[in-house]
């Protein structure tokens, strides 16, 4: 197969891509509204957004695969990092660089490829593309509708306002131990890393007298999803409220699988007043879910306890951790499908 000849400035490049320090996060969904559109905007199946390190290509977001990173010697987009700005390939079967790739031989049997590179620091670290299972032309007008969109996710790629607790974390970890950090069903952080975070998240609450609120859900009668539908579909389900709770947050705020149907998102710099607000956006975000391919009928409903330390506050995570409990016990007891709030100085029962 083809493998492309590394870029001059890979050392730079790299280094670059370290900065941006968003590589080894689970898939982020601030990405799908782009590529979403382009899969709209010229009517194809596949479009994706990554970034491209040493060893492997990153998907950030992708639409009409499954994937969450390929080797880089795989990669259709190694071939547009040589390139300045973009890389049109009309049928891909004619094409000595992708003639032979496994994207083209097999499925997903790509036959267009249009890419354009995504810079930071004046760096090409990742691509925007869009994939075709079809030969066609790419006019003048197409081309300049794709420069259009690069640059919205270029200025996305970089706005990395991700809590520094965050990325205090992501800068410690290796790609490897990183990846052993993700859930793999849902791809949200997995239970020790989320406790990690709010370990660290508290520190700072400490220190910086922010608030500080956490959100601890779980699905309600979700034994019953797996009694009445299987398991195999109960997974399904997971992965679609865990991708709707994604969908909910702001890009500073972090979420993982806490149990079985259990999870816990971290607020920093947030009042409770508007994590009780975000909440029941949750709550309605999942109510509308529906999942007809493998549980057809099933609505889905969440019970919330939510937990907030003011400036004197809680003493430790822990504490916070015994309040969200003791809001989603009751949440649960008045019925299910609610949120329910507790600030330190009311968590008396
Ligand atoms: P409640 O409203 O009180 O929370 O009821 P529940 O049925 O959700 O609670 P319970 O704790 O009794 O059961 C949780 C269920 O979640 C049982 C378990 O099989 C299911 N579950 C946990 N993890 C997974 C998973 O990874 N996949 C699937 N399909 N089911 C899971
Ligand atoms: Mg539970
Ligand atoms: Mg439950």
């Amino acid at each position: 197969m083809t493998t492309a000849l590394l870029p001059t400035c890979e050392k730079q490049r790299l280094q670059a891509l370290k900065e941006l320090d968003i590589l080894y996060l689970p898939l982020e969904d601030r990405f799908n509204p782009i590529t979403r559109t382009l899969c709209r905007l010229f009517d194809v199946p596949v479009a994706y957004l990554s970034l491209i390190d040493d060893e492997n290509q990153w998907f950030k977001s992708i639409h009409g695969l499954d994937l969450i990173n390929t080797p880089r010697s795989d990669a259709l987009c190694q071939h547009t990092l040589l390139e300045d700005e973009y890389l049109i390939c009309e049928d891909m079967t004619q094409d000595p660089r992708f003639a032979d790739n496994p994207y083209v031989t097999g499925a997903p049997y790509a036959r267009f490829y249009a890419g354009y590179l995504l810079k930071s620091r004046d760096q090409n670290v990742g691509t925007l593309c869009i994939i075709d299972t079809k030969p066609r032309t790419f006019s003048q007008d197409d081309l300049n509708a794709l420069a259009d969109i690069a640059s919205w996710a270029q200025t996305e790629l970089n706005l990395t306002q991700i809590s520094d607790a965050h990325v205090q974390l992501i800068s410690e970890l290796d790609e490897a131990y990183q990846q052993a950090r993700i859930d793999s069903l849902t791809r949200l952080w997995n239970q020790g890393t989320i406790k990690q975070i709010l370990h660290r998240t508290f520190q700072r609450h400490l220190l910086n007298l922010t608030p500080l609120s956490v959100l601890m859900i779980d699905a309600d009668h979700f034994k019953k999803v797996n009694d009445t539908y299987g398991h195999a579909a109960g997974d399904k389900v997971l992965q679609s409220i865990s991708s709707a709770l994604r969908q909910a947050l702001r890009p500073q705020d972090a979420i993982g699988r806490y149990g079985g149907e259990e999870f816990l998102i971290i607020l920093d710099d947030c009042e409770p007043r508007q994590a009780a607000e975000l909440a029941k956006r949750i709550l309605n975000r999942v109510r509308n879910l529906r999942f007809p391919d493998v549980a057809p009928d099933l609505k889905i409903t969440l019970s919330i306890g939510i937990a907030g330390s003011s400036a004197r506050g809680l003493e430790s995570e822990t504490d916070l951790m015994d309040l969200a409990d003791q809001a989603l016990y009751r949440a649960k007891n008045n019925g299910r499908d609610q949120i329910c709030l507790l600030l330190g100085e009311e968590a008396a029962d």
